[in-house]
């Protein structure tokens, strides 16, 4: 069974209009390709690889809205603090529907891979246990990494005779793709930096890939970042490795930050920004003027570092909104860090597709390349810049050359004579 995607606007292949798939895998992309058993006209619209979440805490999802807990102070750390009694009173059952369900809503937007932040302090591994399961029940329409991560710290916390270390290390004998970490929220610096030596180790007595949460904070003091790259480097872990958040290097001095650029690049280490939620918990101590509280995207991609973005939040004890839509992510995102150069708009795109598949390398899977899987989503816009300046809708998500969903295009009726300037 063959299809042809024709008449389409397809990311960074600016030649081409048709995709033709068979047997669920991308046969070829160009232009007059021939017969197929099924011809889809996309109206011009723009084909994208399917969006990526790099960071995406799953099974926080809508705690936000639940009576028994509120965060007053808006902080991370009262967050945490209440996150700790809440996961107490959670069954295995509960977690996988709240986790099925922000899969569903996520992907309704187009995404198809997410790396999953789960928390693995709680002797029970609830989370773990719980997003694994689902991880391996929707794998066929979804790609889910599940990242061992000790919310309260692998020294900090211990319960049950367990440490925060213990349990990362059970997470990853029952299955978690990931090393997770948090040594900024550990008691102390010494902690802090045994925790990353901890990560690497295991990570590679596991053969697993790296994600911590690196110095989300703004203490432009904080040199987390600094020693996670040189441990990855040491052991040649670079581009296994991910820092997550990496706020406070936002803040720091230039010269510092130059040298780090030179030591990121020859490590390949991969950088993850969460834009909307670090400008909501950032800056808070500040007066004014206010930080961004987001670490040096632009610098970043005019270093040719990996960075991409991730939601991180949907209406939990962090973050009170968000919706998963990473359109809206990539939007924030580029404000913020400004990155809205003339040449950046053709590729921003990456933020949130290609620079999170390399960071979980996933390349098998993915991209618009022949004989990679038929996997990728069209936008209701005819070029990456209009799809960015108007926030479109994702009209339909594919994957292995089935529809995921397909929505109709916005219809609207007015007395406008409406003619909208597009690029
Ligand atoms: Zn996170």
């Amino acid at each position: 069974m063959s299809k042809k995607f024709i008449n389409a606007s397809i990311y960074k292949h600016e030649d081409a209009s048709e995709i033709l798939v068979e047997d669920g895998k991308i046969k070829a992309i160009g232009t007059d390709l021939g017969p197929a058993d099924e011809s889809i006209d996309l109206g011009g619209r723009l084909v994208l690889p399917p969006y990526v979440d790099s960071h995406l805490h799953l099974d926080y999802y809508f705690t936000g809205q639940d009576p028994k807990v509120k965060n007053e102070s808006g902080t991370l750390f009262e967050a945490i603090d209440l996150w700790n009694d809440y996961k107490k009173g959670t069954s295995k059952e509960e977690m996988k529907e709240r986790i099925r369900q922000a899969v569903k809503d996520v992907a309704s937007y187009g995404t198809q891979f997410i790396r999953a932040q789960t928390d693995c302090t709680d002797p029970k591994l609830t989370g773990i246990k719980a997003a694994l399961e689902v991880r391996d029940e929707l794998k066929d329409n979804i790609t889910i990494q599940v990242v061992a991560f000790p919310q309260n710290g692998m020294f900090s916390y211990e319960e049950e005779g367990k440490t925060g270390r213990d349990l990362v290390e059970e997470a990853l004998q029952l299955g978690a793709d990931c090393v997770g970490g948090i040594p900024h929220n550990e008691w102390s610096r010494e902690d802090g930096m045994a925790s990353i030596k901890e990560i690497v180790r295991l990570a590679i007595k596991y053969d697993k890939l790296i994600d911590v949460h690196c110095d989300e904070t703004d203490d432009d003091e904080a040199r987390f970042l600094e020693m996670l790259n040189a441990e990855a480097m040491k052991q040649g872990y670079g581009q296994e490795t991910t820092a997550s958040h990496t706020c406070s290097f936002g803040s720091v001095n230039d010269a510092y930050a130059f040298r780090m650029m030179g030591l990121f690049r020859q490590s390949g280490l991969n950088f993850v920004s969460c834009p909307t939620e670090n400008l909501f918990l950032q800056g808070r101590q500040d007066s004014y003027p206010k930080r961004r509280g987001l670490t040096r995207v632009k610098e970043f991609v005019d270093n040719d570092i990996n960075v991409a973005f991730g939601q991180d939040s949907i209406v939990d004890l962090w973050y009170p909104a968000g919706s998963g839509n990473m359109m809206n992510i990539l939007d924030n995102g580029i404000h913020a860090t400004q990155l809205m150069r003339e040449e950046d708009f053709p590729r921003n795109f990456d933020l949130i597709t290609y620079n999170g598949a390399k960071l979980m390398q996933v390349e098998d899977q993915y991209g618009l390349e022949e004989g990679k899987p038929a996997n990728f989503i069209v936008l209701d816009a005819p070029s990456a810049f209009e799809a960015q300046r108007c926030r479109v809708e994702c009209l339909a998500s594919i994957r292995n050359g089935e529809y995921l969903f397909e929505k109709a295009p916005r219809q609207y009726q007015t007395a406008l004579d409406i003619d909208r300037k597009t690029k």
